[in-house]
């Protein structure tokens, strides 16, 4: 499996993250901050977007590339989301006002995207790939994802404030090769992770032990106003595990 977190800026060294899209295997994204703005060619081997909760950092392209990659014909991208999430698309987003009603242009028409609701751990097959959604907590409803391709596994896990419910389905997964955890906020700004449902570099730290699990875990979703402190925060708590995941770069699992 091959998992490549979309680089947000442009030039030669992207490594602050401003909004967020994974790509595994260049066929399935998670999420659409980014997608929108990368390579036509790159949008258009797309066939499967996942949404992990409805915040523009993780929406922020999405109507751009659904733009983008539109045929007329039968054929189009699966869009794979939770109810709340769902909702909150179709009145905030494809309303006729911020962005033309996609949903009900679908229905009538060529569709720009064929919807497919996410239940709570019932696991989706999308291109070779199980796709198991799994509840964090959040300040509006988000869904984390394991996606496992029968020889590796690998959670990703955001947005969240510390959560439980992911590290007991993690734990049942026995070729679990990592796991990708949002790391927002310094520990100075605690007040803020713990009012906005986001980890700091300490809350961090504790899910890692928490989780009881020894694969390696990859911070993301570091907040560029405050990247080095927080990379320096990570990496004080001397946590054998730490990655920091590079935009742009191809892990494979
Ligand atoms: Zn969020
Ligand atoms: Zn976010």
């Amino acid at each position: 499996m091959r998992i490549r977190l979309l680089a947000s800026t442009t030039g030669p060294s992207p490594t602050y993250q401003f909004a967020m899209s994974y790509l595994i295997n260049d066929r399935v994204a998670i999420d659409a901050g980014t997608i929108g703005f990368a390579a036509l060619t790159v949008q258009r081997a797309i066939q499967h977007v996942f949404l992990s909760h409805v915040h523009l950092d993780h929406i922020a392209s999405l109507p751009i590339f659904l733009d983008n990659i539109y045929q007329p014909g039968p054929e189009a991208v699966s869009l794979y989301a939770g109810q709340a999430t769902w909702e909150a698309l179709q009145q905030h987003i494809f309303n006729d006002v911020v962005w033309p009603d996609f949903i009900r242009l679908s229905a009538a028409e060529s569709p720009f995207f064929h919807f497919q609701p996410l239940l709570p751990e019932v696991a989706v097959s999308a291109a070779g790939l199980s796709i198991i959604p799994v509840p964090l907590d959040h300040v509006v409803s988000t869904l984390g994802f394991i996606i496992d391709d029968g020889q590796a596994a690998v959670a990703i896990v955001s947005d969240t404030s510390p959560t439980h419910r992911m590290w007991e389905v993690a734990r049942t997964i026995p070729h679990l090769k990592a796991v990708f955890l949002e790391s927002s906020f310094p520990s100075s700004l605690q007040w803020l992770a713990d009012k906005t449902n986001h980890l700091s570099a300490t809350t961090f730290a504790s899910e890692v032990a928490k989780s009881g699990l020894s694969v390696p875990f990859y911070a993301m979703h570091i907040k560029p106003a405050f990247q080095e402190i927080i990379v320096g925060e990570l990496q004080r708590h001397g946590l054998d595990i730490l990655h920091i995941l590079e935009p742009d770069r191809c892990y494979d699992f």
